[in-house]
């Protein structure tokens, strides 16, 4: 199978059952986020134990590449302490940024604590500039959410 394929296959998969949908009763933070040039939005909820994020929510509708973006996020970051999210959010920014010519170089599987997994299917988003904002609302609306988390 092609690699391209092989993502496709992976963004489907997430897209047609979306992980993390339900939403939480008690959250630390939220947000929600919206892209009106695909009509995209969607809603970021997340609680925190200390550090660590424990619970998150992410729901919304649109396009397959916003949807399925925030379900693989949701996964991504499940569990792991605030400074590992943050982590992750500037690898996978790495990726998608089409200005940068070493995009490759955040995808570096040696470097530890940011294994972007199911995420790395949305690189061939690169090649369609105006997705790129559909592949991003998801972690632009958590960099909100966290912005708003209280600190303990
Ligand atoms: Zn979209």
């Amino acid at each position: 199978m092609a690699l391209e394929d092989l993502y496709r296959e992976v963004i489907l998969d997430h897209y047609r059952s979306p992980r993390n949908r339900d939403p939480l009763p008690e959250p630390d933070a939220s947000a929600e986020g919206v892209n009106p040039l695909c009509g995209d939005e969607v809603t970021v909820q997340v609680r925190f134990e200390g550090d660590r994020l424990e619970a998150i929510s992410v729901r919304g509708q649109g396009c397959s590449i916003s949807q399925s973006s925030a379900s693989m996020m949701s996964e991504a970051i499940k569990g792991k302490t605030l400074a590992e999210v943050n982590k992750l959010m500037t690898r996978f920014r790495a990726m998608m940024d089409i200005e940068k010519t070493d995009g490759g170089a955040g995808l570096d599987p040696d470097r530890p604590g940011a294994v972007l997994g199911d995420l790395e299917a949305l690189q061939g988003v690169r090649k369609y500039p105006v997705r790129i904002k559909c592949a991003n609302l998801p972690w632009t609306t958590l960099s909100e959410a966290l912005h708003h988390k209280p600190t303990s």
